[in-house]
């Protein structure tokens, strides 16, 4: 499995096997309109607009965390990406437009690296 981890100021990487952690997390039931707002200009500024379908976007599973965290050295990541369509966000990270495109952009991706330029293009970080 694949995950990756949205630090704060600073984009990490981590396999499943790493030691991080979600903690209390719970599924977000009423989807944010602007989250399918992102969607699209995700899928927009990728050059995928076609893949940016209602369907698609139905099919991602979204979740806020209380925290997500690494216990061995003490790291916490405010968002976190799981194959194959698996956000989750910290709660008090969940309307940050950025955080969020950031998570979108992997699920366009279908991918835990940070190939350029999709990151830094099309959500800011
Ligand atoms: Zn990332």
């Amino acid at each position: 499995m694949v995950r990756a981890l949205l630090m704060l100021g600073v984009v990490a990487l981590a396999a499943c096997e790493s030691p991080w952690n979600v903690e209390m997390e719970s599924p977000i039931r009423d989807i944010p309109e602007d989250y399918h707002r992102w969607f699209q200009e995700v899928g927009m500024c990728m050059g995928v607009p076609e893949r940016a379908t209602d369907a698609r976007f139905a099919g991602i599973q979204w979740y806020s965390a209380i925290a997500i965290y690494n216990a061995q050295d003490d790291q916490h990541a405010v968002a976190l990406w799981t194959e194959p369509h698996r956000i989750t966000l910290r709660h008090d990270q969940a309307h940050d437009e950025r955080v969020v495109k950031h998570e979108l952009v992997h699920d366009f991706l279908s991918d835990g690296n940070h190939p350029a330029p999709y990151f830094k293009r099309c959500a800011g970080v």
